[in-house]
C-alpha cells in the first residue's frame, strides 16, 4: 500500500504562557503551530514517507479539542480525506493534539479499522492494528481528557472566585479604553468611550458612531473594524464602569449569561455608574434595535416646546409634514388651549438660530467639569414624587373627587413641580456629562443647521438640553420666528 501521509497540528490557547503580551498572542500561536509542523514533517521524513503536499497539512489554530463547542474545521477535513482515501497515514505532534475526547478517538479507531489508516506521532508510533497500540492511544487520550477537564474546572472555579471578589482576571484581550495591563486608562480611547456613551444616550445610532470611527481610522482593541454589535458590547459591559462581571455558559439558552456583577476598585472607571445604568436600560429595553439603526426621535424639541398656555406642545405628522401643536386633549385628557401650532421645521430652525447666536455670544466653553458628587438619587426621587403627585391628581379627577375647574387649577402647579424636578435632574446630568464636545462639528452645524444628520441632531440636541430651559410658542398663526420665546438656563 502506498503511504499517503498527512500532518495534523493544533495549538490551543492553554499553551500560551501567561507572560506573552496580548498583542503578541497571534504570533505565538503561529509560532507554536510552525514548530509542531516542522517536527511532524521531520517525522514523516524519518519514516521514509516522502513529502506532504500542502493540502494535506491540516492546521487548526487556537482551537481546543476538549471544548466541544469549538469547531475544528481542519480536523473534519482530515477525516474526510481519510474517508475518501486521499490520506492513509496521519502524523501528529502528540495524540493530545488530535483528541482530548475519548469519544472522538473511538470514532477515529472505527475509521482506521475500515480504511487501514496509520497513526504516528513525534512521541512514538501507535500501531492501531494491535490491541497494544489501541490501548496506548486510549490511555494517552484519556489522560489528556482528564488533564483538560481538571484544568477547565480549575480555571472556571478560579475565574468565578476572582470575579465574585471583584478581582482582575489575568489574560484575555486588552479591553478597549485600557492598556494591556487592563488597569491603566488609555486616555484617547477612554475619550472615545465617553463620546460614544454620550451620543448613544442622545439618540445617535450605534452604526453611525461605528462608521465615523472606522472613517477616522480608530480600530477596536484587536485592530478590527467597528460594528454595532461590538460597540454595544463595549457600552453595555460593566468593564468601562469598573464593574467586574462574570458570565457562564448556559447549556439551555446556548449562550453566555451574566452570573455576577461586582463593583471593583481593581481598575478605574471610564464612565460614571449612572451613565452606565442609563446605557444598560437603553440597551435592555425592547427598542434596542432602534438604536442600532434609525435615530430615536425626529422631533428636535421633544420635551422642550410649550404653548403660551403652558401646555406641552405635541409633535404630530400629517401628510408627511411634522407639526408642533397645542392640543386640547391628549389621550382623552384635557391638555391645552388648542390655539397654537407651527410647522416643526420652521420652529426648529428658529430655535436653532437663537441657540447658535446665544452660543456664539457666550463663547465656546472649554468643556464642562465632571462632577460625580451630585446627589442623583435625591433628584430622581424628587422627579418620582412629583410624577406620583401628578398621577394621583389625574386619578382624583377621573374618580370625580375633584371638579374639572379644580383639576385645571391645581394642574399648573403640579406640572410646574414635575418640570422643576426634571430640570434639576437634567442640570445635574449635564454637570456630570463628560467633556469632549465636538465644537468644530457644532460650528459646521451652525452653518448648515441640518438636523437630518443623526450625529448633528444629537450634538444640537445636547446644546439645547444644556442651554435651554424651554421654548415657548406664542398663540397665533403668524411668522414662527416672531412667536418663539426661548427661555435660557441660568449660567
Ligand atoms: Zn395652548
Amino acid at each position: 500500500m502506498t503511504i499517503k501521509p498527512a500532518v495534523y497540528c493544533r495549538i490551543s490557547d492553554d499553551r500560551i504562557p501567561d507572560d506573552v503580551p496580548d498583542e503578541r498572542v497571534e504570533d505565538f500561536i503561529g509560532l507554536g503551530v510552525r514548530r509542531q509542523l516542522e517536527d511532524c514533517l521531520k517525522q514523516v521524513d524519518t519514516r521514509g514517507w516522502g513529502g506532504v503536499v500542502t493540502e494535506h497539512r491540516f492546521i487548526d489554530n487556537d482551537v481546543s479539542a476538549f471544548d466541544r463547542r469549538k469547531k475544528r474545521p481542519e480536523y473534519r477535513r482530515l477525516l474526510r480525506a481519510i474517508r475518501d482515501g486521499s490520506v492513509n497515514a496521519v502524523v501528529c505532534w502528540h495524540v493530545d493534539r488530535l483528541w482530548r475526547q475519548p469519544r472522538e478517538l473511538e470514532d477515529f479507531l472505527d475509521l482506521a479499522d475500515e480504511t487501514g489508516a496509520e497513526l504516528d506521532s513525534c512521541y512514538g508510533r501507535y500501531d492501531l492494528s494491535t490491541e497494544d497500540g489501541i490501548f496506548m492511544a486510549r490511555l494517552m487520550v484519556s489522560l489528556a481528557s482528564k488533564e483538560s477537564a481538571d484544568k477547565s474546572r480549575r480555571v472556571r472555579r478560579k475565574k468565578t472566585e476572582l470575579a465574585e471578589a471583584g478581582k482582575l482576571l489575568a489574560g484575555g484581550t486588552r479591553p478597549f479604553g485600557y492598556e494591556s495591563d487592563r488597569k491603566t486608562i488609555r486616555p484617547a480611547e477612554a475619550d472615545l468611550v465617553r463620546e460614544a456613551a454620550r451620543k448613544v444616550l442622545a439618540g445617535v445610532p450605534l452604526s453611525t458612531i461605528c462608521r465615523e470611527w472606522n472613517d477616522r481610522g480608530v480600530p477596536t482593541a484587536t485592530g478590527r473594524f467597528w460594528h454595532a454589535t461590538i460597540l454595544r458590547k463595549l457600552l453595555n459591559g460593566g468593564r468601562i464602569a469598573a464593574i467586574c462581571e462574570h458570565t457562564v455558559y448556559d447549556r439551555q439558552l446556548k449562550k453566555r449569561v451574566l452570573a455576577s456583577a461586582v463593583p471593583t476598585k481593581e481598575w478605574p472607571a471610564i464612565i460614571d455608574p449612572r451613565t452606565h445604568r442609563r446605557l444598560r436600560e437603553l440597551f435592555s429595553d425592547g427598542a434596542r434595535r432602534q438604536w442600532d439603526g434609525q435615530s430615536a426621535s425626529k422631533n428636535f424639541l421633544r420635551g422642550y416646546a410649550f404653548c403660551e398656555c403652558e401646555a406641552r406642545l405635541i409633535a404630530r405628522s400629517s401628510s408627511g409634514v411634522r407639526y408642533y401643536r397645542c392640543q386640547r386633549h391628549v389621550n382623552g385628557q384635557p391638555h391645552g388651549c388648542g390655539k397654537t401650532s407651527a410647522r416643526a421645521d420652521d420652529l426648529e430652525e428658529a430655535v436653532l438660530g437663537q441657540l447658535y447666536t446665544r452660543w456664539s455670544d457666550l463663547g465656546a466653553p472649554g468643556g464642562s467639569q465632571v462632577n460625580v458628587g451630585v446627589e442623583f438619587e435625591t433628584l430622581q426621587d424628587a422627579v418620582e414624587r412629583a410624577e406620583t403627585k401628578r398621577r394621583d391628581w389625574v386619578r382624583m379627577y377621573q374618580a370625580d373627587e375633584i371638579t374639572h375647574d379644580e383639576f385645571q387649577e391645581g394642574r399648573v402647579a403640579i406640572l410646574e413641580r414635575v418640570a422643576q424636578a426634571k430640570r434639576a435632574l437634567a442640570n445635574a446630568e449635564i454637570q456630570t456629562r463628560p467633556t469632549g464636545i465636538d465644537w468644530l462639528a457644532l460650528m459646521k452645524l451652525a452653518d448648515t443647521a441640518s438636523l437630518s444628520d443623526p450625529e448633528q441632531f444629537a450634538e444640537a440636541r445636547m446644546l439645547l438640553e444644556g442651554m435651554v430651559k424651554r421654548v415657548m410658542l406664542a398663540v397665533g398663526r403668524g411668522d414662527v420666528v416672531r412667536r418663539v420665546i426661548v427661555e435660557w438656563r441660568q449660567g
